[in-house]
């Protein structure tokens, strides 16, 4: 986990909310074609060898302004009067703005990293008041502030915004300081009426509370003989639970099968909303997921079932989130989360998807594991975990040398640069580095909490038990550190401020991840052998092979949704099913050998989280082409100077850390490798 607030706030910037101004419609395009045109006309007539710059800012500025920053004459001579021209002056421009928005983010991130001390630090117990404050956002109002104080007019006017695909055009030719503009660009993109985002955030809340009620009383469960194969106070959520107790299932034999099939039966009664709606986060009934017959106090009871909530609540986010459409460039939720988040573009995630979807070594990765169960594939077996590599090291030896190197937080934060010392970083960087990090007794597993401007300290917050330490916890901190160590060096070392950070949160966790693999490194243990290697790799492979088919389904459900924008819930559960089993038919059937399964439809992310999904499946690509690289070459040297490239767009930051930009060929090479390994 990571907090980067400098990302957050610039996308806090463009989504956040202003109470007493409604902006509604009929203030879009304010500042009709002919008032463009007379004012680019004016101001090339000044400056003629300037068009291409005149022609983009005055557009830009125009898209942003509305009824209440002023008259369109009040537009034209706004332009006239701050178009800056020389390309000296506006270097002078461009520093000063970005000296104040590194103030402005720097030190509204401390008031929000303080005002939540008491509910991540060991203060004591948690009031009601400490909770109140901390879900106070001080920086609300900056965004509007800075439209009705002109400055984020002057900023769109000098530094417009460039669009994804202008920026990967561009970026051959584009110096660090054109790249530092166009980041500037970023920052005011659109102005979102607040009622509309109000009403982003009730209809997603109400989305996660519906999933994270979503339980389901698993000891409840029978089957046709009227066993009850799960423990009685068992309850799981869905679907990360389901899915959990699916995989812990793997080393039982027969009598797991069972229950694994038991599980995969209740899943599909949720895809299908055929579920009785009383089983659900209530333990009253006994189920027999089967037959989907219901018994109460021995006999059987009749009951409704689940009135496709499940796809309404689908329904409901996207009305919501397409609403914002006509106020942003990026005219579309997808667009948004892909070209404006991710910075991929959503027909490219889903070509490099598709690749790796019907890449042939998915076809022997599955007759291995078929082999290894000593039974034909099941759908389920898409959370296969029997490739995850054991470690030989007990754990408790593992616990009694953290507990001693760290009894509290105080031995882990002066033991930093010997940790990055281990890792081969140079002394001197290890311990400027090690200045910069904090770390902090937390109440959770822990954070990363980045600084935002200079000067500021990152957060490493880990949980330390009286007693000090154990594994999990130092292996969890290591993780974090891993992101401490990013936030360091993309904010301190980077040239220009508004390059800082990386491109997406999939690059942090990357380097969090890496550092974590190094954690018995660090302890001075290491139980690597080529076998484990090769069996991490295919362990990769095939977790990817799941999470990009349910990236996928999540992708062609939006892309139904912009096409049938007055779907019902029914018909969009309709289209879901189908869309899943055409997934499954083209990419898993041909490695599982049956068709028509539906289970990519049971994640819980495409409720609550829409869109989010391939993140994860990125995440994946990119930490396994980075740790690829950095083994063979010199860790410290290389991460220090890959992380200082800052927030380039991800395949351009990938170009240049890697030499390659992102790609799914090296883990399958890899898996290839592997194969022949075991
Ligand atoms: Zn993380």
């Amino acid at each position: 986990m990571r907090t980067n607030y400098l990302l957050f706030l610039i996308l806090v910037m463009s989504l956040c909310s202003c109470e007493h101004k409604v902006v509604t419609q009929s203030n879009l395009a304010f500042v009709s074609d002919e008032v463009k045109s007379s004012t680019i006309e004016a101001l090339k007539n000044n400056y003629p060898d300037l068009e291409l710059r005149i022609e983009r800012g005055v557009n830009h500025a125009a898209s942003l302004w509305y009824e209440e920053d002023g008259t369109p004459s009040d537009f034209k001579a706004f332009c006239e009067e701050h178009f800056v021209s020389d390309e000296e002056e506006r270097r002078i421009l461009f520093d000063k703005i970005s000296r104040n928005l590194e103030i402005l983010n720097g030190h509204f991130n401390m008031i929000s990293l303080e005002l939540q001390e008491p509910l991540h630090l060991k203060y004591g117990e948690i009031k009601p008041i400490d909770e109140t404050f901390g879900g106070f956002n001080p920086s609300a109002h900056l965004q509007e502030d800075l439209f009705a104080g002109k400055i984020a007019f002057e900023v769109a006017l000098n530094f417009p915004f460039y669009s994804l695909s202008e920026k990967k055009e561009f970026a051959k030719e584009w110096t660090r300081l054109d790249w530092a503009y166009a980041r500037m660009g970023d920052v005011f993109t659109s102005r979102i009426p607040a009622h509309l985002k109000q009403e982003v955030s009730r209809v997603g809340s109400n989305s996660d509370v519906y999933i994270s009620q979503y339980n389901i009383y698993a000891g409840n469960l029978v089957d046709e003989a009227g066993n009850r194969p799960f423990p009685e106070h068992m309850v799981l959520l869905s679907h990360w639970n389901l899915r959990d107790e699916l995989k812990a299932n793997y080393p039982l034999g027969n009598v797991g099968l069972q229950k694994q099939k038991m599980i995969y039966q209740v899943m599909k009664r949720i895809i299908s909303q055929s579920i009785p709606n009383d089983v659900i986060n209530n333990g009253e009934f006994l189920w027999n997921p089967y037959t989907n017959q219901v018994f109460a106090n021995g006999s059987e009871v009749t009951l409704d079932s689940e009135p496709d909530t499940r796809y309404q609540q689908i329904v409901n986010n996207f009305r919501a989130l397409r609403a914002m459409d006509a106020y942003t460039p990026l005219d579309t939720y997808i667009k948004r989360k892909f070209e404006g988040e991710m910075e991929i573009s959503q027909p490219e995630v889903e070509a490099l998807f598709v690749e790796f979807l019907e890449s042939e070594v998915l076809k022997e990765v599955g007759t291995l594991i078929s082999e290894r169960l000593g039974r034909p594939l099941e759908p389920f077996d898409i959370w296969y975990d029997g490739f995850k590599a054991r470690s030989n090291i007990n754990e408790e030896h593992l616990t009694a040398q953290t507990r001693k190197l760290y009894p509290d937080a105080a031995a882990l934060d002066s033991d930093l640069p010997d940790l990055l010392i281990k890792l081969g970083f140079p002394a001197e960087k290890a311990h400027s580095l090690g200045e910069k990090i904090t770390v902090d007794p937390a109440r959770g597993s822990g954070h990363a909490w980045g600084a935002a401007m200079k000067g500021q300290q990152s957060h490493l917050r880990t949980r330390v038990p009286e007693s000090g330490m154990d594994y999990k916890g130092y292996n969890i901190a290591i993780h974090e550190f891993g992101h401490n160590v990013e936030q360091t060096l993309s904010l301190y070392d980077v040239d220009y401020y508004m390059l800082n950070g990386v491109p997406n949160t999939a690059f942090t966790e990357a380097l969090a991840f890496i550092f974590q693999k190094r954690d018995l490194q660090l302890l001075g243990r290491s139980d690597k052998s080529p076998e484990q290697e090769a069996l991490k790799t295919l362990d990769v492979l095939w977790s990817t092979y799941e999470i990009m088919g349910v990236s996928l389904l999540d992708m062609r459900v939006w892309k139904w949704l912009y096409e049938h924008p007055d779907a019902t819930a029914s018909e969009l559960k309709d289209a879901t099913v189908t869309l899943a089993k055409e997934i499954w038919n083209n990419y898993y059937a041909p490695v599982y050998g049956m068709k028509d399964e539906p289970v990519l439809a049971i994640y819980s992310h495409m409720v609550s989280y829409p869109l989010y999904l391939s993140a994860y499946a990125y995440g994946n690509i990119i930490e396994f082409q980075l740790e690829q690289y950095l083994t063979e070459q010199d860790f410290a040297e290389e991460v220090q100077r890959i992380f200082r490239q800052g927030r380039l767009t991800p395949n351009q930051w990938m170009m240049e850390a890697v030499g390659s930009p992102i790609d799914v060929h090296p883990m399958i090479e890899a898996a290839k490798e592997a194969l022949k390994q075991i």
